[in-house]
């Protein structure tokens, strides 16, 4: 059964008009309005109907946390069922919010650097779920005065968004669609699950945002270790896919990025440079994002800024695009791989049962 927000909504609306509709819909995604009693254009008994049915949020407030430099808030939230969710909110100098959306309560992928993968898959978020993060946050950004606005969503938070495919899909469709965030300020970033990847390039319903895989090696064995879910020929079906890419979406802006996580000692050294700049080479049209490790629990620490800066210049040299992904939200548990639906006493909100 759908059980989804959409699926409610055409159940209260039919027999509206398409007027009515579109207002019900704008008065939801439109961010203009925090509940339905707000929404005083549309009639009272309609009004009250959609109040009685559909909750105006999917996942409720725990706790926000501010960061020092006030660039980063991080936000606790519960799902209807007792999960908790995080998500975090992100401004950079021009005033423009980034949200960083998460995609499943946990994440089955085991990363091993990830705070988020120690805990498992407990489960997928729905479309509603994903979504009404960013509602959530476009709320906090009026109510809390703060200059900007939201212009751009990552999919980087908790989970692997492929590994939610449909839900995720749906939630990007009204990401672009009634909420009117633009394609190519989407991106969906993956460990590479390579069926997901296939799926999506032939699916005329995915949205084409763009797509960061995280690659952090270009060596087979060095990214098993980090990343278990590396399976033998990877490298060789990820640049296949690459050419599938590029021919599915060939517009400029919706050109591939590898994400690359330097972990001191691990995948930092000038050979494992030139290994990054042969495997971009056999893709073509891709940029590599390089970003300065958090720590989380593991045992892995991050690369020194000097190696960071070495590793930027090999690449770069060799004429590909290399950018170093500014650190926010550090302070706050709330930067990449940190992210694990805890209370500020480190308690983690979770209902598995
Ligand atoms: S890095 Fe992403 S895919 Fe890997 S365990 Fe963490 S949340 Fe999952």
């Amino acid at each position: 059964m759908d059980d989804s927000r959409a699926s409610r909504l055409a159940d209260v609306l039919s027999g509206e008009s398409s007027f009515r509709i579109r207002q019900a819909e704008e008065a939801l995604y439109g961010g203009h309005f925090r509940s339905w009693t707000e929404t005083a254009s549309l009639p009272k008994v309609l009004r009250e109907r959609l109040e009685a049915e559909i909750p105006w949020l999917s996942v409720s407030k725990v706790a926000i946390f501010p960061s020092k430099r006030s660039d980063a808030w991080k936000a606790l939230l519960r799902t209807s069922d007792g999960n908790g969710v995080e998500s975090v909110l992100m401004r950079n100098s021009r005033n423009h919010f980034t949200v960083c959306v998460s995609t499943q309560i946990g994440c089955a992928m085991n990363c091993a650097f990830c705070a988020t993968g120690k805990i498992g898959l407990i489960r997928n978020l729905s479309q509603d779920e994903i979504v009404d993060q960013v509602r959530f946050f476009r709320g906090y950004v009026a109510d809390s005065k703060l200059s900007g606005e939201i212009t751009n969503i990552v999919l980087m938070g908790m989970g692997e968004p492929l590994a939610n495919y449909e839900e995720v899909r749906e939630a990007l469709r009204t990401f672009t669609g009634p909420m009117g965030i633009g394609t190519t300020r989407i991106t969906v970033s993956t460990v590479g699950l390579l069926p997901g990847l296939d799926r999506l390039v032939k699916d005329p319903d995915w949205p084409p945002v763009r797509i960061a895989v995280s690659l952090h090696a270009a060596n087979e064995n060095t990214r098993k270790n980090m990343m278990p879910t590396t399976s033998t020929g990877f490298l060789d079906r990820l640049v296949a896919w690459s050419h599938d890419y590029a021919e599915a979406f060939p517009e400029k802006r919706r050109h591939l990025t590898f994400e690359y996580l330097l972990l001191a000692g691990i995948n930092d050294s000038e050979e494992d440079a030139r290994k990054l700049i042969a495997l971009s080479r056999r893709v073509g049209k891709v940029r590599i994002n390089l970003i300065p490790y958090n720590s989380t629990d593991s045992i892995h620490s991050g690369s020194d800024a000097n190696t960071v800066m070495r590793f930027k210049r090999w690449i770069e040299s060799n004429g590909i695009t290399v950018t170093i992904r500014k650190s926010q939200g550090g302070d706050i548990a709330a930067a990449c791989g940190q992210l694990a639906g805890k209370t500020v006493s480190g308690e983690r909100i979770t209902n598995s049962g």
